[in-house]
Protein backbone atom coordinates (compact mmCIF):
# COMPACT_ATOMS: atom_id res chain seq x y z
CA UNK A 1 0.00 0.00 0.00
CA UNK A 2 1.36 3.71 -1.50
CA UNK A 3 2.05 5.52 2.33
CA UNK A 4 4.43 8.33 0.78
CA UNK A 5 4.89 9.78 -2.67
CA UNK A 6 6.37 13.01 -3.95
CA UNK A 7 4.76 15.94 -6.22
CA UNK A 8 6.46 14.33 -9.34
CA UNK A 9 5.47 10.73 -8.79
CA UNK A 10 1.49 12.36 -9.01
CA UNK A 11 2.81 14.73 -11.98
CA UNK A 12 4.15 11.46 -13.62
CA UNK A 13 1.14 8.94 -13.53
CA UNK A 14 -1.47 12.08 -13.80
CA UNK A 15 -2.88 13.02 -10.31
CA UNK A 16 -3.73 16.17 -8.86
CA UNK A 17 -3.68 15.13 -5.06
CA UNK A 18 -1.66 13.19 -2.92
CA UNK A 19 -4.85 11.59 -1.22
CA UNK A 20 -6.07 10.10 -4.85
CA UNK A 21 -2.73 7.85 -4.93
CA UNK A 22 -2.01 6.82 -0.59
CA UNK A 23 -4.09 3.63 0.56
CA UNK A 24 -3.39 2.38 -3.02
CA UNK A 25 -2.74 -1.49 -2.78
CA UNK A 26 0.09 -2.04 -4.68
CA UNK A 27 -0.16 -5.98 -4.48
CA UNK A 28 -3.60 -6.37 -5.08
CA UNK A 29 -4.96 -3.20 -7.77
CA UNK A 30 -1.73 -3.80 -9.93
CA UNK A 31 -2.89 -5.22 -13.30
CA UNK A 32 -0.01 -4.67 -15.32
CA UNK A 33 1.83 -7.77 -15.33
CA UNK A 34 5.67 -6.30 -15.41
CA UNK A 35 4.73 -4.16 -12.88
CA UNK A 36 3.02 -6.95 -10.65
CA UNK A 37 6.93 -9.15 -11.15
CA UNK A 38 8.29 -5.78 -9.98
CA UNK A 39 6.24 -5.51 -6.97
CA UNK A 40 6.41 -8.80 -6.45
CA UNK A 41 10.44 -9.14 -6.40
CA UNK A 42 10.16 -6.62 -3.52
CA UNK A 43 8.04 -8.69 -1.36
CA UNK A 44 10.29 -11.49 -1.69
CA UNK A 45 12.74 -9.08 -0.12
CA UNK A 46 14.80 -8.41 -3.79
CA UNK A 47 15.32 -5.59 -5.99
CA UNK A 48 12.18 -5.42 -8.74
CA UNK A 49 12.65 -2.96 -12.33
CA UNK A 50 9.80 -2.16 -14.27
CA UNK A 51 10.23 -0.20 -18.08
CA UNK A 52 8.26 0.49 -20.52
CA UNK A 53 4.50 1.39 -20.93
CA UNK A 54 2.32 1.61 -17.90
CA UNK A 55 -1.56 2.16 -17.73
CA UNK A 56 -2.40 3.43 -14.33
CA UNK A 57 -5.82 2.54 -13.73
CA UNK A 58 -6.31 5.23 -10.88
CA UNK A 59 -5.74 8.42 -13.50
CA UNK A 60 -6.78 6.48 -16.25
CA UNK A 61 -3.16 7.30 -18.48
CA UNK A 62 -0.97 5.66 -20.34
CA UNK A 63 2.29 6.81 -19.06
CA UNK A 64 6.30 5.44 -20.08
CA UNK A 65 8.01 5.23 -16.87
CA UNK A 66 10.55 3.40 -15.85
CA UNK A 67 10.75 2.26 -12.11
CA UNK A 68 13.24 0.56 -9.45
CA UNK A 69 11.89 -1.13 -6.66
CA UNK A 70 14.08 -1.84 -3.34
CA UNK A 71 12.80 -3.82 -0.03
CA UNK A 72 12.92 -1.79 3.05
CA UNK A 73 14.41 -4.66 5.48
CA UNK A 74 15.06 -2.99 9.15
CA UNK A 75 18.55 -3.49 11.43
CA UNK A 76 16.95 -6.96 12.56
CA UNK A 77 16.18 -8.39 9.79
CA UNK A 78 11.70 -7.42 9.58
CA UNK A 79 10.15 -7.04 6.05
CA UNK A 80 9.17 -3.05 6.67
CA UNK A 81 7.75 -2.47 2.76
CA UNK A 82 9.62 -1.40 -0.22
CA UNK A 83 10.56 1.97 -1.70
CA UNK A 84 10.15 2.60 -5.52
CA UNK A 85 12.31 5.62 -7.56
CA UNK A 86 10.33 6.42 -10.81
CA UNK A 87 11.41 7.99 -13.98
CA UNK A 88 9.39 9.51 -16.78
CA UNK A 89 10.87 8.25 -19.94
CA UNK A 90 8.67 9.30 -22.60
CA UNK A 91 10.64 12.14 -23.96
CA UNK A 92 13.46 9.82 -23.98
CA UNK A 93 11.24 7.03 -25.83
CA UNK A 94 10.01 9.95 -28.39
CA UNK A 95 13.16 10.74 -29.04
CA UNK A 96 13.83 7.08 -29.92
CA UNK A 97 10.71 6.19 -31.75
CA UNK A 98 11.92 9.95 -34.06
CA UNK A 99 15.19 8.21 -34.40
CA UNK A 100 14.10 4.90 -35.34
CA UNK A 101 11.36 6.02 -37.75
CA UNK A 102 14.06 8.57 -39.17
CA UNK A 103 16.40 5.75 -39.94
CA UNK A 104 13.53 3.61 -41.15
CA UNK A 105 12.53 6.85 -43.60
CA UNK A 106 16.43 6.82 -44.99
CA UNK A 107 15.83 3.04 -45.43
CA UNK A 108 12.99 3.69 -47.45
CA UNK A 109 14.75 6.27 -49.97
CA UNK A 110 17.48 4.55 -50.02
CA UNK A 111 15.21 1.49 -51.18
CA UNK A 112 13.91 3.96 -53.53
CA UNK A 113 16.33 4.82 -54.85
CA UNK A 114 17.61 1.82 -56.24
CA UNK A 115 14.77 1.40 -57.69
CA UNK A 116 15.51 1.76 -61.53
CA UNK A 117 13.30 1.11 -64.50
CA UNK A 118 10.28 1.96 -62.07
CA UNK A 119 7.03 3.80 -63.34
CA UNK A 120 5.92 7.00 -61.39
CA UNK A 121 3.29 5.26 -60.53
CA UNK A 122 5.35 2.01 -59.05
CA UNK A 123 7.32 4.61 -57.15
CA UNK A 124 4.42 6.67 -55.90
CA UNK A 125 2.62 3.33 -54.95
CA UNK A 126 5.92 1.74 -52.86
CA UNK A 127 6.38 5.36 -50.82
CA UNK A 128 2.39 5.30 -49.90
CA UNK A 129 2.97 1.97 -48.17
CA UNK A 130 6.20 3.60 -46.74
CA UNK A 131 4.52 6.73 -45.86
CA UNK A 132 1.66 4.93 -43.85
CA UNK A 133 3.84 3.05 -41.91
CA UNK A 134 6.56 5.43 -41.24
CA UNK A 135 3.45 7.25 -39.36
CA UNK A 136 1.81 4.43 -38.09
CA UNK A 137 -1.09 5.54 -39.79
CA UNK A 138 -3.71 2.80 -41.36
CA UNK A 139 -4.51 4.62 -44.78
CA UNK A 140 -2.93 6.97 -47.14
CA UNK A 141 -3.56 7.94 -50.69
CA UNK A 142 -0.60 10.30 -53.00
CA UNK A 143 -2.23 12.47 -55.58
CA UNK A 144 -0.13 15.00 -57.81
CA UNK A 145 -1.06 18.26 -59.24
CA UNK A 146 -1.40 18.98 -63.00
CA UNK A 147 1.36 21.40 -64.43
CA UNK A 148 -0.98 24.28 -64.25
CA UNK A 149 -1.98 23.72 -60.61
CA UNK A 150 -5.86 23.19 -61.51
CA UNK A 151 -6.32 19.21 -61.03
CA UNK A 152 -4.88 16.71 -58.79
CA UNK A 153 -4.74 13.03 -59.83
CA UNK A 154 -4.48 10.66 -57.34
CA UNK A 155 -1.79 8.44 -58.18
CA UNK A 156 -2.02 5.80 -55.19
CA UNK A 157 -4.38 4.82 -52.16
CA UNK A 158 -2.97 2.63 -50.05
CA UNK A 159 -3.22 -0.85 -49.54
CA UNK A 160 -5.73 -0.51 -47.13
CA UNK A 161 -7.95 2.00 -48.68
CA UNK A 162 -7.98 -0.32 -51.36
CA UNK A 163 -9.10 -3.14 -49.46
CA UNK A 164 -11.35 -1.55 -46.90
CA UNK A 165 -12.98 1.22 -48.86
CA UNK A 166 -16.03 0.60 -50.98
CA UNK A 167 -16.65 2.94 -53.07
CA UNK A 168 -17.90 1.52 -56.19
CA UNK A 169 -16.20 3.70 -58.79
CA UNK A 170 -13.35 5.62 -57.28
CA UNK A 171 -12.49 8.69 -59.10
CA UNK A 172 -9.03 10.03 -59.83
CA UNK A 173 -9.00 13.41 -60.84
CA UNK A 174 -10.57 16.45 -58.59
CA UNK A 175 -10.59 20.16 -59.58
CA UNK A 176 -8.25 21.30 -56.93
CA UNK A 177 -10.81 24.49 -56.07
CA UNK A 178 -13.91 22.81 -55.53
CA UNK A 179 -12.45 19.95 -53.50
CA UNK A 180 -12.76 19.40 -50.00
CA UNK A 181 -10.43 19.42 -46.95
CA UNK A 182 -7.58 17.09 -48.32
CA UNK A 183 -7.20 19.99 -51.29
CA UNK A 184 -6.55 22.38 -48.23
CA UNK A 185 -2.89 21.96 -47.85
CA UNK A 186 -2.06 22.69 -51.43
CA UNK A 187 -4.43 25.72 -51.40
CA UNK A 188 -2.83 26.51 -48.38
CA UNK A 189 1.01 25.14 -49.26
CA UNK A 190 1.36 23.74 -45.50
CA UNK A 191 0.40 21.23 -43.84
CA UNK A 192 -2.57 19.86 -42.22
CA UNK A 193 -3.65 17.79 -39.01
CA UNK A 194 -7.44 17.10 -38.09
CA UNK A 195 -6.91 15.11 -34.83
CA UNK A 196 -10.65 15.01 -34.36
CA UNK A 197 -12.09 14.16 -38.09
CA UNK A 198 -15.58 13.91 -36.49
CA UNK A 199 -15.32 17.40 -35.50
CA UNK A 200 -17.80 19.48 -38.47
CA UNK A 201 -15.62 21.64 -40.65
CA UNK A 202 -16.74 23.94 -43.27
CA UNK A 203 -14.40 22.38 -45.51
CA UNK A 204 -15.85 18.72 -45.03
CA UNK A 205 -18.06 17.46 -47.63
CA UNK A 206 -18.90 14.19 -46.33
CA UNK A 207 -17.07 10.92 -48.12
CA UNK A 208 -19.09 8.94 -51.05
CA UNK A 209 -20.68 5.85 -49.86
CA UNK A 210 -18.59 3.56 -48.88
CA UNK A 211 -15.68 5.19 -47.80
CA UNK A 212 -13.31 4.06 -44.62
CA UNK A 213 -14.45 6.29 -41.65
CA UNK A 214 -11.75 8.77 -40.68
CA UNK A 215 -10.72 8.96 -37.21
CA UNK A 216 -7.60 11.62 -37.36
CA UNK A 217 -5.92 12.84 -40.65
CA UNK A 218 -2.93 14.79 -41.47
CA UNK A 219 -2.13 15.78 -44.83
CA UNK A 220 1.43 17.59 -46.34
CA UNK A 221 2.15 19.29 -49.65
CA UNK A 222 4.31 18.04 -51.66
CA UNK A 223 7.12 20.93 -53.06
CA UNK A 224 8.89 21.03 -55.84
CA UNK A 225 11.35 24.46 -54.62
CA UNK A 226 8.59 26.53 -53.95
CA UNK A 227 5.99 24.52 -56.60
CA UNK A 228 3.41 22.48 -55.11
CA UNK A 229 3.30 20.00 -56.92
CA UNK A 230 1.21 17.25 -54.91
CA UNK A 231 -0.02 16.00 -51.82
CA UNK A 232 0.36 13.11 -49.18
CA UNK A 233 -2.56 12.23 -47.19
CA UNK A 234 -2.57 9.55 -44.02
CA UNK A 235 -5.48 8.85 -41.48
CA UNK A 236 -6.39 6.84 -38.75
CA UNK A 237 -3.09 6.61 -36.31
CA UNK A 238 -3.87 4.95 -33.10
CA UNK A 239 -2.55 8.84 -31.59
CA UNK A 240 -2.87 12.14 -32.66
CA UNK A 241 -0.93 12.92 -35.74
CA UNK A 242 1.71 15.92 -34.41
CA UNK A 243 4.91 18.02 -35.86
CA UNK A 244 6.90 14.56 -35.74
CA UNK A 245 4.55 13.12 -38.14
CA UNK A 246 4.49 15.82 -40.08
CA UNK A 247 8.63 15.96 -40.31
CA UNK A 248 8.36 12.43 -41.19
CA UNK A 249 5.79 12.59 -44.22
CA UNK A 250 7.39 16.15 -45.52
CA UNK A 251 11.03 14.54 -45.47
CA UNK A 252 9.76 11.34 -47.18
CA UNK A 253 7.75 13.29 -49.96
CA UNK A 254 10.91 15.65 -50.33
CA UNK A 255 12.98 12.76 -50.90
CA UNK A 256 10.62 10.64 -53.16
CA UNK A 257 10.32 13.96 -55.16
CA UNK A 258 13.79 14.38 -55.67
CA UNK A 259 14.14 10.90 -56.76
CA UNK A 260 11.35 11.38 -59.47
CA UNK A 261 12.84 14.75 -60.64
CA UNK A 262 16.79 12.27 -60.80
CA UNK A 263 14.77 9.84 -62.62
CA UNK A 264 13.12 11.83 -65.34
CA UNK A 265 16.77 13.04 -65.88
CA UNK A 266 18.30 9.76 -65.97
CA UNK A 267 15.18 9.03 -68.56
CA UNK A 268 15.76 11.66 -70.88
CA UNK A 269 19.42 11.05 -70.82
CA UNK A 270 18.85 7.31 -71.38
CA UNK A 271 16.37 8.05 -74.16
CA UNK A 272 18.51 10.63 -75.41
CA UNK A 273 21.54 8.70 -75.38
CA UNK A 274 19.36 5.47 -77.00
CA UNK A 275 18.39 7.91 -79.79
CA UNK A 276 21.83 8.92 -80.28
CA UNK A 277 23.00 5.22 -80.42
CA UNK A 278 20.98 4.84 -82.78
CA UNK A 279 21.70 8.20 -85.02
CA UNK A 280 24.74 6.97 -84.96
CA UNK A 281 24.31 3.53 -86.52
CA UNK A 282 22.15 5.18 -89.02
CA UNK A 283 25.31 7.48 -89.68
CA UNK A 284 27.94 4.48 -89.97
CA UNK A 285 25.70 2.97 -92.24
CA UNK A 286 25.11 5.56 -94.26
CA UNK A 287 29.09 6.27 -94.02
CA UNK A 288 29.74 2.58 -95.45
CA UNK A 289 26.57 3.24 -97.99
CA UNK A 290 28.53 6.56 -98.89
CA UNK A 291 32.03 5.19 -99.63
CA UNK A 292 31.09 2.19 -101.43
CA UNK A 293 29.07 4.52 -104.12
CA UNK A 294 32.47 6.67 -103.83
CA UNK A 295 34.76 3.82 -104.61
CA UNK A 296 32.33 2.44 -107.58
CA UNK A 297 32.23 6.34 -108.46
CA UNK A 298 35.97 6.35 -108.75
CA UNK A 299 36.47 3.03 -110.27
CA UNK A 300 34.30 4.53 -113.09
CA UNK A 301 35.89 7.92 -112.94
CA UNK A 302 38.84 5.58 -113.72
CA UNK A 303 37.08 3.55 -116.60
CA UNK A 304 36.16 6.62 -118.16
CA UNK A 305 39.67 8.08 -118.07
CA UNK A 306 40.71 5.09 -119.35
CA UNK A 307 38.36 4.60 -122.09
CA UNK A 308 39.36 8.42 -122.86
CA UNK A 309 42.66 8.28 -123.33
CA UNK A 310 42.21 4.42 -125.11
CA UNK A 311 39.47 6.47 -128.20
CA UNK A 312 41.59 9.31 -128.30
CA UNK A 313 45.14 7.06 -129.49
CA UNK A 314 42.70 5.03 -131.47
CA UNK A 315 41.58 8.22 -133.28
CA UNK A 316 44.92 9.82 -133.79
CA UNK A 317 46.12 6.81 -135.71
CA UNK A 318 43.94 6.87 -138.46
CA UNK A 319 43.72 10.62 -138.12
CA UNK A 320 47.38 10.56 -139.10
CA UNK A 321 46.60 8.69 -142.62
CA UNK A 322 43.73 10.51 -143.24
CA UNK A 323 45.67 14.14 -143.21
CA UNK A 324 48.75 12.62 -144.93
CA UNK A 325 46.88 11.42 -147.85
CA UNK A 326 45.01 14.15 -148.17
CA UNK A 327 47.94 16.20 -148.40
CA UNK A 328 49.79 14.17 -150.86
CA UNK A 329 46.46 14.55 -153.28
CA UNK A 330 45.90 18.27 -152.08
CA UNK A 331 49.65 18.95 -153.40
CA UNK A 332 49.50 16.68 -156.36
CA UNK A 333 51.67 14.42 -155.38
CA UNK A 334 49.67 11.55 -156.27
CA UNK A 335 48.13 12.97 -159.41
CA UNK A 336 46.57 15.91 -161.17
CA UNK A 337 43.19 17.41 -159.40
CA UNK A 338 40.95 20.01 -160.62
CA UNK A 339 40.09 22.77 -158.77
CA UNK A 340 36.63 21.10 -157.42
CA UNK A 341 38.47 18.12 -156.31
CA UNK A 342 41.12 20.33 -154.38
CA UNK A 343 38.36 21.83 -152.45
CA UNK A 344 36.90 18.99 -151.51
CA UNK A 345 40.40 17.47 -150.27
CA UNK A 346 41.54 20.96 -148.37
CA UNK A 347 38.14 21.08 -147.29
CA UNK A 348 38.87 17.20 -145.21
CA UNK A 349 42.30 18.66 -144.46
CA UNK A 350 40.20 21.37 -142.61
CA UNK A 351 38.31 19.48 -141.17
CA UNK A 352 40.89 16.27 -139.79
CA UNK A 353 42.65 19.31 -138.35
CA UNK A 354 40.07 20.41 -136.10
CA UNK A 355 39.41 16.54 -135.22
CA UNK A 356 43.19 16.82 -134.37
CA UNK A 357 43.24 18.96 -132.16
CA UNK A 358 40.04 18.03 -130.47
CA UNK A 359 41.61 14.75 -129.53
CA UNK A 360 44.73 16.56 -128.53
CA UNK A 361 42.27 18.21 -126.44
CA UNK A 362 40.61 15.66 -124.88
CA UNK A 363 44.32 13.43 -124.64
CA UNK A 364 45.70 16.55 -122.72
CA UNK A 365 42.62 16.24 -120.23
CA UNK A 366 42.57 12.97 -119.32
CA UNK A 367 46.47 12.44 -119.02
CA UNK A 368 46.08 15.48 -116.16
CA UNK A 369 43.29 14.05 -114.70
CA UNK A 370 44.81 10.40 -114.33
CA UNK A 371 48.00 12.84 -112.73
CA UNK A 372 49.99 11.51 -115.73
CA UNK A 373 50.51 14.37 -117.80
CA UNK A 374 54.52 14.91 -117.53
CA UNK A 375 56.16 18.00 -118.14
CA UNK A 376 59.86 18.24 -119.35
CA UNK A 377 61.39 21.11 -118.52
CA UNK A 378 64.63 22.45 -119.43
CA UNK A 379 66.00 25.86 -120.94
CA UNK A 380 63.41 28.00 -123.45
CA UNK A 381 63.72 31.15 -125.45
CA UNK A 382 60.40 32.58 -125.72
CA UNK A 383 61.42 34.18 -128.75
CA UNK A 384 61.69 30.93 -130.17
CA UNK A 385 58.43 29.73 -128.84
CA UNK A 386 56.57 32.58 -130.09
CA UNK A 387 58.42 33.10 -133.25
CA UNK A 388 56.70 29.14 -133.90
CA UNK A 389 53.85 29.92 -132.82
CA UNK A 390 53.09 32.40 -135.27
CA UNK A 391 54.42 30.23 -138.29
CA UNK A 392 51.79 27.38 -137.28
CA UNK A 393 49.50 29.44 -137.82
CA UNK A 394 50.48 32.23 -140.41
CA UNK A 395 48.57 30.32 -142.69
CA UNK A 396 44.91 30.66 -141.06
CA UNK A 397 45.86 34.43 -140.10
CA UNK A 398 46.50 35.10 -144.15
CA UNK A 399 43.39 33.62 -145.16
CA UNK A 400 41.89 35.97 -143.31
CA UNK A 401 43.95 38.83 -144.54
CA UNK A 402 45.39 39.17 -140.94
CA UNK A 403 49.24 39.89 -140.13
CA UNK A 404 50.28 39.05 -136.40
CA UNK A 405 51.95 41.94 -135.46
CA UNK A 406 55.18 40.77 -132.96
CA UNK A 407 56.69 43.19 -130.37
CA UNK A 408 59.67 41.23 -128.63
CA UNK A 409 63.25 42.17 -127.42
CA UNK A 410 65.24 39.70 -129.07
CA UNK A 411 67.41 39.58 -125.99
CA UNK A 412 65.24 38.48 -123.83
CA UNK A 413 66.75 36.17 -121.26
CA UNK A 414 66.03 32.21 -121.13
CA UNK A 415 63.26 30.81 -118.84
CA UNK A 416 62.67 27.04 -117.45
CA UNK A 417 59.82 25.39 -119.12
CA UNK A 418 58.57 23.10 -120.80
CA UNK A 419 58.71 24.06 -124.78
CA UNK A 420 56.41 22.20 -126.26
CA UNK A 421 53.75 23.03 -124.08
CA UNK A 422 54.61 26.61 -123.88
CA UNK A 423 54.09 26.54 -127.61
CA UNK A 424 50.25 25.04 -126.87
CA UNK A 425 49.86 27.88 -124.87
CA UNK A 426 50.98 30.44 -127.35
CA UNK A 427 49.07 28.38 -130.34
CA UNK A 428 45.88 27.95 -128.46
CA UNK A 429 45.73 32.30 -127.50
CA UNK A 430 46.78 32.79 -131.26
CA UNK A 431 44.27 30.60 -132.83
CA UNK A 432 41.46 32.03 -130.59
CA UNK A 433 42.71 35.59 -131.71
CA UNK A 434 42.52 35.60 -135.02
CA UNK A 435 38.95 33.16 -134.96
CA UNK A 436 37.25 35.72 -132.96
CA UNK A 437 38.53 38.98 -135.19
CA UNK A 438 37.25 39.45 -138.07
CA UNK A 439 38.82 39.72 -141.84
CA UNK A 440 41.62 42.22 -141.94
CA UNK A 441 41.48 42.68 -138.30
CA UNK A 442 44.54 42.81 -136.05
CA UNK A 443 46.28 40.20 -133.98
CA UNK A 444 49.27 41.58 -131.89
CA UNK A 445 51.51 39.21 -129.27
CA UNK A 446 54.04 41.28 -127.29
CA UNK A 447 56.94 40.03 -124.03
CA UNK A 448 58.63 42.24 -121.76
CA UNK A 449 60.59 41.45 -118.90
CA UNK A 450 58.60 43.14 -115.62
CA UNK A 451 60.67 42.86 -112.84
CA UNK A 452 61.52 38.67 -112.23
CA UNK A 453 58.65 38.14 -114.43
CA UNK A 454 58.07 37.51 -118.42
CA UNK A 455 55.24 39.27 -119.32
CA UNK A 456 53.65 37.76 -122.44
CA UNK A 457 50.36 39.61 -124.06
CA UNK A 458 48.20 38.55 -127.22
CA UNK A 459 45.61 41.11 -128.18
CA UNK A 460 43.17 41.44 -131.41
CA UNK A 461 40.34 43.76 -132.39
CA UNK A 462 37.87 41.38 -132.50
CA UNK A 463 34.47 40.17 -131.04
CA UNK A 464 35.83 41.29 -127.85
CA UNK A 465 33.93 39.11 -124.27
CA UNK A 466 31.25 40.30 -121.78
CA UNK A 467 32.82 41.59 -118.60
CA UNK A 468 30.23 39.18 -116.84
CA UNK A 469 31.94 36.32 -118.60
CA UNK A 470 35.64 36.89 -118.06
CA UNK A 471 35.55 35.06 -115.02
CA UNK A 472 34.67 31.73 -116.17
CA UNK A 473 36.69 31.88 -118.99
CA UNK A 474 38.98 29.49 -118.10
CA UNK A 475 36.44 26.75 -117.10
CA UNK A 476 36.03 23.64 -118.43
CA UNK A 477 33.78 23.18 -121.43
CA UNK A 478 33.27 27.37 -121.25
CA UNK A 479 31.90 28.61 -123.95
CA UNK A 480 30.99 32.79 -124.05
CA UNK A 481 27.36 31.03 -125.71
CA UNK A 482 26.01 28.67 -127.56
CA UNK A 483 25.85 30.72 -130.87
CA UNK A 484 29.56 30.91 -130.83
CA UNK A 485 30.21 27.57 -131.07
CA UNK A 486 27.64 27.46 -133.90
CA UNK A 487 29.62 29.57 -135.34
CA UNK A 488 33.05 29.22 -134.50
CA UNK A 489 33.41 25.84 -133.73
CA UNK A 490 36.08 24.56 -131.09
CA UNK A 491 35.29 22.83 -127.55
CA UNK A 492 35.60 25.32 -124.61
CA UNK A 493 38.68 23.05 -123.44
CA UNK A 494 41.76 25.72 -124.71
CA UNK A 495 41.85 28.16 -122.24
CA UNK A 496 41.16 25.46 -119.33
CA UNK A 497 44.82 24.18 -120.56
CA UNK A 498 46.15 27.36 -121.03
CA UNK A 499 45.78 28.02 -117.20
CA UNK A 500 46.62 24.43 -116.38
CA UNK A 501 49.78 25.05 -118.29
CA UNK A 502 50.72 28.26 -117.18
CA UNK A 503 50.07 27.53 -113.53
CA UNK A 504 52.32 24.17 -113.69
CA UNK A 505 54.94 27.09 -114.87
CA UNK A 506 53.95 28.91 -111.65
CA UNK A 507 52.62 31.36 -113.88
CA UNK A 508 49.45 33.22 -114.41
CA UNK A 509 46.47 33.84 -117.04
CA UNK A 510 43.48 35.80 -116.88
CA UNK A 511 41.80 38.35 -119.91
CA UNK A 512 40.77 42.18 -120.31
CA UNK A 513 38.40 42.52 -122.90
CA UNK A 514 35.95 45.47 -124.21
CA UNK A 515 32.88 43.85 -126.28
CA UNK A 516 33.03 44.75 -130.11
CA UNK A 517 36.12 46.38 -129.88
CA UNK A 518 38.98 43.05 -128.56
CA UNK A 519 40.47 41.41 -126.09
CA UNK A 520 43.88 40.68 -124.84
CA UNK A 521 45.37 37.82 -123.25
CA UNK A 522 48.06 38.41 -120.21
CA UNK A 523 50.41 35.44 -119.29
CA UNK A 524 52.84 36.06 -116.93
CA UNK A 525 55.68 33.67 -116.56
CA UNK A 526 58.04 33.54 -113.53
CA UNK A 527 61.91 34.18 -114.85
CA UNK A 528 64.91 31.86 -113.93
CA UNK A 529 66.12 33.07 -110.63
CA UNK A 530 70.25 34.65 -111.08
P1 LIG B 1 37.18 27.27 -127.78
O1 LIG B 1 37.91 28.38 -128.40
O2 LIG B 1 37.60 25.93 -128.25
O3 LIG B 1 35.69 27.43 -127.71
P2 LIG B 1 38.58 28.20 -125.46
O4 LIG B 1 38.70 27.62 -124.09
O5 LIG B 1 39.84 28.46 -126.17
O6 LIG B 1 37.62 27.26 -126.26
O7 LIG B 1 37.77 29.52 -125.33
C1 LIG B 1 36.62 29.56 -124.59
C2 LIG B 1 35.70 30.64 -125.04
O8 LIG B 1 36.25 31.92 -124.74
C3 LIG B 1 35.47 30.71 -126.51
O9 LIG B 1 34.46 29.81 -126.92
C4 LIG B 1 35.06 32.13 -126.70
O10 LIG B 1 33.71 32.28 -126.39
C5 LIG B 1 35.89 32.88 -125.70
N1 LIG B 1 37.14 33.43 -126.26
C6 LIG B 1 38.40 32.92 -126.14
N2 LIG B 1 39.31 33.73 -126.75
C7 LIG B 1 38.63 34.77 -127.25
C8 LIG B 1 39.00 35.94 -127.99
N3 LIG B 1 40.28 36.20 -128.32
N4 LIG B 1 38.01 36.80 -128.33
C9 LIG B 1 36.74 36.53 -128.00
N5 LIG B 1 36.31 35.47 -127.32
C10 LIG B 1 37.24 34.58 -126.94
Amino acid sequence: MITHCNEKYLEIIGLQKKEDIIGFNMVTTVKDGNMKKAVDAVLSRKTGHFEGEYHTAVSGITVAIKGHFSPNISDDGKFLGGIGIFEDISGRKKAEEAFRLDESRLETLLKLNQITNKSLKEIADFVQEEAVRLTQSKMGYLAFLNEEGSVLTIYSWSRNVMIDCNVDEKKFDYLLESTGLWGESVRQKRPLIINDYTASNPLKKGYPHGHIKMKRYMSVPILDGDKVVGVAGVGNKSSDYDQADVRQLTLLMEGMWQIIEQKKVGDTLRRYAGELAQVNRQLYKANLELSAANEELKSLDRMKDEFLSNVSHEFKTPLTSIQGYSQLISDGTLGAVNGQQKKAVDTVIRNSERLRKLVDSLLYISRAQAGSLTYSFSDVSIVSVIENSIQDLALQAEKKDITIKKDVAEDLPVIWADRDKLVDVMVNLLDNAIKFTPQRGSVEISALVEEDQLHIRVSDSGIGIPEDKLPNLFGRFYQVDSSIRRRYGGTGLGLYICKMIVEDHKGKIWAESEEGKGSTFHVLLPLKKA
